[in-house]
Parts: structure tokens; C-alpha cells; sequence
């Protein structure tokens, strides 16, 4: 019998003992980031993954064999300067002689051993290997011999595939992934000793109603299969079914990964998996896991903004700590469509791949088809390759520099739920980092469940985006957190819900905040606005940009709260919804309240650091309709809260993500332009230059420059050095900038 990967009781214990480790070591929030620079993978990472800088992903389809040429990619491997290679191997289609019974080879195949041609290839480079193996689907003759391999529908139905009706898909959970499978991945670790597998697909198709699945959960959970239309997180066979899913493809990544490496001890098997808030996987454990991962974000579909590769990176980056991250894309379109041949235009291509490198990632193309039916992505990805390889060590992003942390968390996302009262629990998160985008504040992503001093004590500042469940332990790490000098933002139900989405009477963090909750909250709001009290609150930085504004909008949905401290006379007040028709009535029904709009405080002991609490959803409604007046505040509050002089300052026009990283010998800024030439939606047809920008850096640990390289304009900048402070002008930015600073 398995059991679910935290009972509730584990939960406990295992936030308990970060809680621990949270009250008793020191805290240095204050001291600037970057003394433990160039921190090493962890003991027992295997050889090859400190080689790996760019990857090529060739994923060959089933009619290939006699007809790619392979030339023609090894040579683009090498001319792109690729030093790891993901390759096509099994599971749908086998692309090598297997001797497993129900391996499916292709049917081009022949005698051909298509596989090991492209891994001798590709060593003879000296690239890294990866075989790539996909087990979502198999035939019919799988489905006779074996029917309960097969995925099973809540109606009893095995379940066809949806795009290829002619295939079944497979159970994800079952003994086609924990036997067939393993054997299929013993026998290409066997015949060609590769690196690793990685594996497509690999965590089922949905939920699955086959045998194994129904008694394998029952036998955990003494729950039957929750039915499709039971989503709710609060019940309790919905809730048990998230755990156990979790913990059989937990169990089924240990099974695989044991067996290549009794194989190949430095082999490892890198599952496809891992993302943010909205992730199924608890990404802690996957970040302890994992040699390495690719997040496979292939490209930017409808209204997604360019930032969301640099997301995806820092999100990784949170419970992966130093290992590495590739960013895996394509060069087609990813739209609902799925035109899976095609090919994007240039720009748009660049500006995803140039956002995730600036974030800290490995790039990763992935090109599916052997034979190419538009090769105008070719020069493209060949370019941005070879410029990552000229910029050399610069490309180590060691240590990041920021000193915020946007905290994400997927318990919220699970239990709390991710759709309350029409808001999708991103959308809070989203708005906060289109917010530090816009201010040009560089930040990090951070887990919930690591708010222990080793993951949050670089950050000055932690922004908690209605992160609704948290549990007392989580709460504890951040009282410890503040009262070490670190400063919280907070908005809306952040802690009123405990780590399994259960609401408490009041905030977890009521003493935090100096609010309590009344019960009561107030929403969907129809034309309320929020008052600027000028003459009360004169001067208050959170009024920056905003000094001529008498009323600002609202938000949407509001808690009302009492303040149980000490606070100065709000800055911000209420005024109440009042009707949007007939027009004859549109007026405010009062004309004051002392209803505050947001509650900031710096605690009794001076060496605390500070707190912003916003009952309101100024991030989601942010997100909503973008207006300037909510991002001034939502910036000013991070530069209240945050409390010393920035580590990175770029200013000049145009919308950049700016990211900032300490390596060993270098600082290195990169400025992603991201100002769009298009006036409505997302795609990138070409860059329109952004003019001068002045990037002032405050040297960490009083080290000097020694010289100051623009990696991509690659003329010598002016530079200014005042204390230490070091001033470089960037003349102009296209798509992208580099400032890297020998130290
Ligand atoms: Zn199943």
C-alpha cells in the first residue's frame, strides 16, 4: 500500500521542522547578497550537468527513418554550438531495433538503427545526451493484449485518442509506466549509455477510472475515485486524490530514475514536469528530486505577456535553487490550433528565448519533425545561440541580485482553489509582476513551503499576492522573517485560509498586519474609488507620482478589517460604491469615511522590518485594467517596504526586465527590451529601439570594477564610478542589452 506523499500529519511535521530552522537561525536580510556567489551544485549531482549550456531537442516523427539527414543536423548542432542533445528514442514510437514485445518501431525503420546514429553523432561532438521518450499513447494490439494499460474514462470506457483516434491512450499510473516503460528505459540505458532520459508526457492524460487506478487509490485513501464533477479541494476524496496522484508519479520517477542509474551510475532520468502555483507536482519536492529540469514553456500563446518565460525561470529557480533550468521552446505558433509545422516570426522567437536567458536559463529548442517544412527558424535560434556562447562565463547567472521575493504558492492554488468568486488565483500574482516589471525592480520568485532563512534571507522584501493558505509554520517564517528586518507586503485573504484552504476566524498573520478580520468582506464593487487624504497624510511615500490626484479607482472585492495596533491617520479611505446609473444619480452618497485603503506600519522594535497589508485586490484589479494609479501604489509600497537604496537603477524610456546577477568574477544586468511595437496583442513583428538608459549599480561587498563590457552593443560604455556606485550608459536597446562588470 502507498501512502499519500504528505498526510496530513507528515505535512505537519515537515513544516514544523522548517518552522524550526526558521526561529533559531540568524536572519541577515539587511546584508547585501551575493557573498555565497558561485554556489556549487549539490554533492552527488551527476558529471555532465555542469556542461550543459545549450540544448537541441530533435524529436523525430514516425515516417523520418530513410528520409531525414542526419547531416544536416549534426551540422546545425554544431553551428549552433549546442553542447546537449535530446533525442528521439520510444515509448509511441521506437526508432531502434527493441527487442521489448509491444515496443511499437516505426514502421520507416527498417533495419536502421535511427537512435543510436544520432547518439554517436552527436557525441562525436561532444555533446551531452538525453533520449526522449513519450509513453502517452500506444495500438491496438497493446490494447488487446494488455486492456488494462489502457486509460479508462468516468464512464468505463477505454479511452481513445484525442487527436490520433487510431491509438488508445495509456494509463499514466499503472503498469504500463511502472513495468513497460522501465523496461523500455533499462533497454536504451543498456544499448547506449547515455546521460539520461527525459521523458514526455509522462504523468497520464487526465484522471484515469482503469482498475489499477481505483484499487491502487482505495487501498491509500479508503476513498473511491473522486467523479469529475467533485472538484471541490474541501472534499475529502478530492483532496486525497491530489496527494496520491502526486505520490504515484513520485514513486514511478524513483522506479525509473533507479533503474537507468544501475545502469549508468551517471545517468539520470528528467521527467517533464514543474512550473508554477498552478503546477500538479509539490515543486519542493521535485526541486530536492531532480538532477536538472527543462520548463517546457514552448512559446507565448494569445495575450500572454513576454515576461512569462523570465516567470517560468524564476519559479524553477525557487525549488531548484543552483540547478540548472533549460527553458525549452519551439519556433511555432502555440495557439489552441496547434500548428505544430510552423514557424514564427523572428522577434517573437527572440524576445521569449532572450527573456528566459536574462532570467537565468539554459536555452532549449525543440524542433519536432526531422524533415523541415519551413526552415526560416534556422539562422534565428542559430544567432541567439551563437551570441549566448560569445558571451561566455557571463551566461553562469551564478547568484541573482534582487532583493524581492513574489512569493507563489501551490497549496493556495490546490486547496484554497484556483477559481474563487470568478478570480483565478494567478491573476494576483500576474498583476504584481507586471508591477515590478513596469518599476524596473529586479525580483525572485519564492515557494512557499521554503520560507526558511537559507531560501528567503537574500530578500529584503516579500510579497505575499493573496496567498490565502498558509499554515502556522509558514506564518511563524514570516513573523521571523520581519522581526529579523526583513518587510511583507501583503493583499486581500492572505493567510485567512490555513494550508488545506480551511478558513480561520482571522488572519494567520492578524498580529502581522495589525488588522483583524470582521467576517464580513464586500464584492463584486460597482464605481468605488479610494480617497488620497493630501492634507492628513501629506508627503507619505506611497503617494509618489500620485501628488495631484485627489481619488484614485477602487479594486473589486474587499475584506473588511479593525486595526488592532497603532496606526498613523490612513492615507487611504473609502468611498463607497455608489450607482453607475442612471446618470442623474451617479454622485457619492458620502463624502468621507476612516475606512483605510491599506495599512503600513513599521513595528515596535526598530530592528523589524516593515508591513504593508492591502484589503483589497489592488494586484488582481491591476491585472484586469492595467491603470497607472494602482501600479504607483503597488511600486511605491515595494519601495517603502524594501527601505534602502536599490541594488540596480535603470532609467530612461521603454518597458525593460531588468535582472541582475553576481557570478564569481562579474556582475552581470540584462535589459530585455520588452516595449512592444504592436499596438494590441502579443505577437513581436520587429523591435523598435528604446533610447539611453542610465543603469546605476551599488557594487555588492565594496568590490570594484575592473572593466565594463555591453555584451550585445559591444561598445565601450561611459562610465561613472561615485562611491559605490557604478553608472553605465547604455545608448540605445533593440531587443536586448547586457551590462557585465569584471569584479
Ligand atoms: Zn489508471
Amino acid at each position: 500500500m502507498t501512502m499519500p506523499p504528505f498526510t496530513r500529519r507528515e505535512f505537519l511535521k515537515t513544516t514544523t521542522a522548517a518552522g524550526a530552522v526558521a526561529a533559531l537561525a540568524p536572519f541577515a536580510p539587511r546584508a547585501l547578497a551575493g557573498a555565497d556567489a558561485g554556489a556549487a551544485l549539490p554533492a552527488g549531482a551527476p558529471s555532465w550537468i555542469e556542461k550543459t549550456s545549450r540544448w537541441a531537442q530533435l524529436t523525430l516523427v514516425e515516417d523520418d527513418p530513410g528520409k531525414y539527414d542526419l547531416g544536416f543536423w549534426l551540422d546545425y548542432f554544431q553551428r549552433t554550438r549546442s553542447d546537449a542533445a535530446c533525442l528521439s528514442g520510444g515509448g509511441c514510437v521506437a526508432y531502434y531495433p527493441t527487442q521489448i514485445p509491444f515496443h511499437h518501431r516505426s514502421a520507416w525503420l527498417g533495419d536502421r538503427d535511427v537512435l543510436g546514429d544520432l547518439v554517436s553523432g552527436s557525441r562525436k561532438l561532444g555533446m551531452t545526451v538525453l533520449v526522449r521518450t513519450d509513453p502517452h499513447a500506444t495500438y491496438d494490439d497493446v490494447q488487446a493484449a494488455h486492456p488494462d494499460w489502457i486509460a479508462v474514462d468516468a464512464q468505463g470506457n477505454p479511452r481513445r485518442h484525442w487527436a490520433s483516434p487510431e491509438m488508445w491512450v495509456t494509463c499514466g499510473l499503472g503498469p504500463y509506466n511502472f513495468e513497460f516503460m522501465t523496461a523500455v528505459h533499462e533497454e536504451i540505458m543498456s544499448r547506449y549509455r547515455v546521460d539520461g532520459i527525459f521523458i514526455n508526457r509522462w504523468d497520464g492524460s487526465g484522471p484515469c477510472y482503469c482498475v489499477h487506478c481505483r484499487e491502487n487509490f482505495k487501498a491509500a485513501s479508503g476513498f473511491d475515485l473522486p467523479r469529475p464533477d467533485n472538484t471541490s479541494p474541501q472534499d475529502p476524496a478530492r483532496r486525497a486524490y491530489i496527494l496520491w496522484r502526486q505520490q504515484r508519479l513520485f514513486d514511478l520517477w524513483g522506479v525509473w530514475d533507479a533503474a537507468v542509474r544501475k545502469i549508468n551510475p551517471d545517468s539520470r532520468v528528467v521527467p517533464n514536469t514543474g512550473g508554477g502555483a498552478l503546477s500538479s507536482l509539490d515543486m519542493k519536492v521535485v526541486g530536492e528530486r531532480t538532477a536538472m529540469l527543462a520548463a517546457d514553456r514552448q512559446a507565448r500563446r494569445g495575450l500572454m505577456p513576454p515576461w512569462a518565460c523570465g516567470k517560468d525561470a524564476k519559479e524553477f529557480r525557487a525549488a531548484l535553487g543552483p540547478k540548472p533550468v533549460a527553458g525549452l521552446f519551439s519556433v511555432g505558433l502555440e495557439e489552441p490550433e496547434r500548428w505544430k509545422d510552423s514557424v514564427q516570426t523572428g522577434a517573437e522567437i527572440r524576445i521569449w528565448v532572450l527573456d528566459g536567458i536574462a532570467n537565468g536559463m539554459r536555452p532549449w529548442f525543440s524542433k519536432f519533425s526531422g524533415v523541415l517544412h519551413d526552415p526560416r527558424w534556422l539562422p534565428v535560434v542559430e544567432d541567439i545561440y551563437r551570441w549566448h556562447e560569445s558571451a561566455g562565463p557571463y551566461m553562469r547567472h551564478e547568484t541573482p541580485l534582487a532583493r524581492v521575493g513574489l512569493v507563489y504558492s501551490q497549496q493556495t492554488a490546490w486547496f484554497y482553489g484556483g477559481d474563487q468568486a470568478g478570480a483565478k488565483v494567478e491573476d494576483y500574482t500576474l498583476g504584481w509582476y507586471q508591477a515590478l516589471i513596469e518599476a524596473r525592480i529586479p525580483f525572485e520568485m519564492v515557494h512557499d513551503r521554503l520560507l526558511d532563512p537559507a531560501h528567503i534571507n537574500q530578500f529584503a522584501t516579500l510579497i505575499l499576492p493573496n496567498i490565502a493558505a498558509l499554515s502556522d509554520v509558514q506564518c511563524d517564517a514570516l513573523r521571523a522573517f520581519v522581526a529579523h528586518g526583513g518587510s511583507v507586503i501583503a493583499t486581500y485573504e492572505t493567510s485567512l485560509y490555513d494550508e488545506w484552504g480551511v478558513r480561520r476566524k482571522d488572519f494567520g498573520l492578524a498580529d502581522l498586519f495589525g488588522v483583524s478580520w470582521s467576517g464580513r468582506g464586500e464584492g463584486p464593487m460597482q464605481n468605488s474609488y479610494l480617497r488620497l487624504e493630501h492634507d492628513t497624510a501629506a508627503g507619505n511615500p506611497l503617494f509618489k507620482g500620485l501628488e495631484d490626484a485627489p481619488r484614485i479607482i477602487n479594486g473589486v472585492w474587499r475584506l473588511e478589517v479593525e486595526p488592532r495596533a497603532q496606526f498613523a491617520p490612513p492615507a487611504l479611505t473609502l468611498i463607497p460604491s455608489y450607482p453607475d446609473l442612471p446618470m442623474e444619480k451617479v454622485y457619492p452618497r458620502v463624502a468621507q469615511t476612516n475606512i483605510a485603503g491599506v495599512y503600513i506600519r513599521e513595528t515596535a522594535n526598530s530592528a523589524a522590518g516593515r508591513v504593508a497589508y492591502f484589503p483589497w485586490d489592488i494586484d488582481r484589479t491591476f491585472w484586469e485594467v492595467l491603470a497607472l494609479d494602482h501600479f504607483r501604489l503597488l511600486r511605491n509600497t515595494v519601495q517603502w517596504a524594501i527601505n534602502e537604496s536599490p541594488m540596480v537603477e535603470v532609467t530612461g524610456p521603454g518597458v525593460l526586465d531588468v535582472t541582475a546577477w553576481r557570478n564569481r568574477d562579474s556582475i552581470v544586468i540584462h535589459l530585455v527590451n520588452l516595449t512592444n511595437p504592436m499596438t494590441m496583442k502579443g505577437p513581436f513583428r520587429e523591435f523598435v529601439p528604446i533610447g539611453e538608459q542610465s543603469v546605476r549599480v551599488r557594487m555588492p561587498d565594496s568590490s570594484t570594477a575592473k572593466n565594463v563590457h555591453l555584451l550585445v552593443g559591444k561598445q565601450s560604455p561611459l562610465v561613472q564610478n561615485r562611491g559605490a556606485d557604478l553608472t553605465v550608459t547604455v545608448p540605445s536597446i533593440l531587443d536586448h542589452e547586457v551590462v557585465a562588470i569584471d569584479i
